[in-house]
């Protein structure tokens, strides 16, 4: 990646011991989220005042196009395996560093302290108690490591092509790309690889985009906080039980039974407006 860009660097973390994002540029800021949304509406067709009110009503109620007019692009270095697990994400644009063209990194992702923790007995995907016998673990990883950098460079000095070679290089060997994504599907990302069954070490790469971005949507960063990373949905099921437990079948009659105390408990939890809301979500699909 040309110095240009890393001049152009909007921020940067390092990730691990090797790794790093670095935010190259953004585009858009809160007040373009809702410059794109009073298009829906329509001048005096609707007034909201606030630009917090507006972003926070567009978050809750999932009208999701005005954030996707605002942009993100960063530079990454990540270990291969966490590559494959970035690319899904098929909605950014990314261009990866090639090993057709250029020689890989001689440089791999050595886990270390709680991250060498074994095998989780609960969660299949996941990992449970830290494991005691680190410098043997470690001497493990670096033994493979040093094994396949030697035979890489072996092949190439045999002048075998840089894109067969790389065969050799294991899934912690060492890549960089360039990701770009609107403000939309990078909150949808962040739901997703920040949320603790992700693998520790992509959680650690969304934690620290999303550290970076933040200072630049503060508005719209609060609102996914509030309705989306913080939010949990229930089942219809789910939605039965907590109605029966509350009793709260009709959303009015909620209210009117509620006492003045109950009423301010909630308005101060959730303002008047989504009190609102609140009360009609757990009548929702009851029957009528
Ligand atoms: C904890 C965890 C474990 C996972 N485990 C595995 C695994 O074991 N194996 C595995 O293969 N993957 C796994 N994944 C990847 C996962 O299945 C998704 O591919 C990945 O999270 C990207 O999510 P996405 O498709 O919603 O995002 P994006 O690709 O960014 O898409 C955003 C949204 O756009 C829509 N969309 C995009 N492309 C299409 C399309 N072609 N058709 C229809 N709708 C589309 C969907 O609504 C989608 O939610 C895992 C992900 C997580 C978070």
């Amino acid at each position: 990646v040309g110095s240009a860009q890393l001049e152009k660097s909007l921020g940067m973390k390092t990730v691990h011991q090797l790794g790093f994002v670095k935010l190259l540029d953004v585009m858009g800021n809160d007040e373009e989220v809702e410059n794109a949304a009073r298009i829906s509406y329509g001048e005096g067709t609707r007034k909201v005042s606030q630009t917090r009110n507006l972003i926070r009503y567009l978050m809750r109620h999932k009208h999701t196009s005005p954030f996707e007019m605002c942009e993100v692009k960063f530079h990454i270095k990540l270990p291969i395996f966490i590559m494959r697990q970035l690319v899904r994400h098929r909605t950014a644009n990314l261009n990866e560093y090639s090993g057709r063209y250029s020689v890989m990194s001689n440089e791999f992702y050595l886990p270390e302290g709680d991250y060498l923790a074994k095998q989780s007995t609960t969660n299949s995907q996941g990992r449970g108690e830290v494991l005691e016998q680190q410098g043997l673990l470690q001497f493990e990883f670096n033994r493979i490591y040093d094994g396949a950098s030697m035979a890489y460079q072996v092949l190439l000095e045999h002048d075998l092509s840089r894109e067969v070679a790389r065969a050799v290089l294991p899934v912690a060997n060492y890549t960089e790309c360039i990701w770009k994504i609107d403000l939309h599907n990078f909150f949808h990302f962040v739901k997703l690889r920040s949320d603790s069954h992700a693998q520790r070490e992509i959680r650690d790469y969304a934690n620290a985009m999303y550290e970076l971005v933040k200072p630049n949507f503060p508005l719209c960063c609060e609102a996914f906080e509030d309705y989306v990373q913080g939010a949990t949905t229930f089942s219809k099921q789910e939605m039965e039980v907590i109605r029966e437990l509350l009793s709260y079948t009709d959303a009015k009659a909620a209210l009117a039974g509620m006492s003045v105390k109950d009423v301010g408990v909630l308005e101060s939890k959730l303002g008047k407006r989504e009190s609102k809301e609140f009360l009609e979500k757990l009548k929702q699909g009851d029957a009528e």
